[in-house]
Parts: C-alpha cells; sequence; structure tokens
C-alpha cells in the first residue's frame, strides 16, 4: 500500500515538473503572452501588450526608453496639474511618428504613445496596404487632454482625457490625398469602412479602451483610444 502511495506521489511530481518546463519553453518563445515579462516593442503584440503598457502609467522613464528604442520623435511635455483631478507627469508630444504627421501634434501620455507607436506598424500602415495598396501620410485628431467628466457616464468620473492618457481620433490621410474620415465613412458600405473597422478592432490589443460609432452616439465621428488600468481587461466597442 505503502509502495503505491509513494510511486504515485512520485507521478505527480514528474508530472508537475513536466508542465512546469513545457510552461517555461512555451513563455520563452511568447513573453508577450505572460504578464510578468518586460514589454518589448519588438515582440509581437500579445495576450498583455496592453496590459503591459498601461502599467507604464507610474514608471515614465521606463516607458521614456521604450520610446527611445521605438526611434519616435517625441517632446516631453511639462507637468501640468489643474484643479484636484485633472492634469499629468508624463505627457509627451508627438507631431511625427516614423511615417505620418498628427495633426493637430498629439499631446499624450507616454502608454498612449506606445500604444500609438504599435498601432502605426502592426495594425494602421498593413491595413492601409491591403485596403488601398498605399501607406497613411497624417492622423487627424480632435485632441487629447481635456479637464473635464466622462460625457454620459456617471457624475463624478473623470475622463482619461483629463489626464492625457486618452486620444480622439477622426481620420486619417492616405498618400496621394484620400481622405477616410470616422464621421463620413463609419457608415458607409465599402473599403473606408472595412479599413476603418479593422484598425478599431486591431487598437483593442495595444490600448485598453477602444470606443467607436458602434458604442454610442457620442462616438459617432471619431475613434477614442486609451489607457486606463483594467488589470490586463480591454473594453472596445
Ligand atoms: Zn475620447
Amino acid at each position: 500500500m505503502d509502495h503505491a502511495r509513494s510511486a504515485f506521489r512520485l507521478f505527480l511530481m514528474v508530472m508537475a515538473a513536466a508542465l512546469v518546463l513545457a510552461l517555461y519553453h512555451w513563455g520563452r518563445g511568447h513573453p508577450q503572452d505572460l504578464p510578468w515579462t518586460p514589454l518589448s516593442l519588438a515582440d509581437p503584440v500579445g495576450r498583455f501588450t496592453n496590459y503591459k503598457i498601461a502599467g507604464l502609467r507610474d514608471d515614465f522613464p521606463a516607458c521614456r526608453l521604450l520610446l527611445d528604442d521605438a526611434a519616435e520623435a517625441y517632446g516631453v511635455l511639462p507637468p501640468a496639474r489643474e484643479g484636484g483631478a485633472c492634469g499629468y507627469a508624463d505627457g509627451v508630444a508627438l507631431t511625427q511618428s516614423h511615417d505620418f504627421s498628427y495633426a493637430p501634434r498629439a499631446e499624450i501620455s507616454c502608454p498612449v504613445a506606445l500604444g500609438l507607436f504599435l498601432w502605426e506598424k502592426q495594425v494602421l500602415q498593413p491595413a492601409a496596404q491591403r485596403h488601398f495598396g498605399r501607406p497613411v501620410v497624417r492622423v487627424d485628431s480632435f485632441g487629447s487632454y481635456a479637464c473635464r467628466p466622462i460625457r454620459g457616464g456617471r457624475e463624478g468620473r473623470w475622463s482619461e482625457h483629463s489626464h492625457a492618457n486618452a486620444i480622439d481620433i477622426a481620420g486619417f490621410r492616405l498618400a496621394g490625398g484620400h481622405r477616410i474620415s470616422v464621421a463620413a465613412d463609419w457608415a458607409r458600405q465599402g473599403r473606408e469602412a472595412a479599413f476603418l473597422r479593422e484598425v478599431r478592432d486591431g487598437a483593442c490589443t495595444m490600448f485598453s479602451t477602444v470606443l467607436s460609432p458602434d458604442y454610442n452616439n457620442l462616438h459617432r465621428d471619431h475613434l477614442h483610444l486609451d489607457q486606463a488600468p483594467r488589470g490586463g481587461w480591454s473594453f472596445c466597442r
């Protein structure tokens, strides 16, 4: 009886060791899918990418190192404080990314800038090439920082915009001048609408909140992207 019990115990220990070893090997090939590995912009976007980016809200130096690695040309904004609930300490300004300009320049938290970098490289430009055969050269935005509560939300809840931790994207210009706008093209059938839905869906892996005209009427003319801390979950509509 004792023999059988110790053999079974040994079997369990071997199985547990094999499981740990298998997980370790899998994790080395998929660091983007594990919550405790450091973020690298060279990795594919994975299950925990937006969680890691949003977590950099508390570590401006680490976030800036990643922006430097990405060779993003950005300026550091002086800390802003306005009233009790508004302001930011990790603001950056982006005028020009690798491939396109921001109009007006994007004044955003560092984690939003990281999300935009990944979005551009892994979602926007591949989608633009696939649907139109040319790249995006300009992103039109309605701005980022605004000291205000969530519109249409419960009273007293502050928007991520009040910490520059969000950006509202109105549309895109392609090389050659073609213009794609959320207000005009979302509801139409066609490649512009397909492109807009694809870039909305793609943003969900690198931003913690993505709101589009599908969410409510307040978002009928833009995509809202933010890096609210959600503990690894994203909210995409
Ligand atoms: Zn917004």
